[in-house]
């Protein structure tokens, strides 16, 4: 057997567990959250898909803001005055 993981572009992840000992029939796997077509075989394989992460259990990208390094120009260090 042969286990496999799967992401789909919308953010979903599934594991596929594909056997080589038994006997299976061609076919499609569509994201079930999405419905996009993720996977089509024409072997005669035994395939099931589980889905790990869906679009709806999937954390925020969180903004980032933009790096102060590069906002402003650089200080440059002024030296000491001997007095
Ligand atoms: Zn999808």
């Amino acid at each position: 057997m042969i286990i496999t993981d799967v992401t789909c572009e919308c953010g979903a992840s599934y594991r596929c567990a594909e056997s080589h000992t038994l006997s299976g029939t061609a076919g499609e796997f569509v994201c079930v959250c999405c419905g996009e077509l993720l996977e089509s075989w024409t072997e005669p394989r035994e395939r099931a898909y589980r889905l790990v992460t869906s679009t709806e259990r999937l954390y925020a990208h969180p903004k980032v803001p933009p790096s102060p390094l590069h906002a402003s120009p650089p200080v440059a260090a002024e030296a000491p005055v001997a007095g």
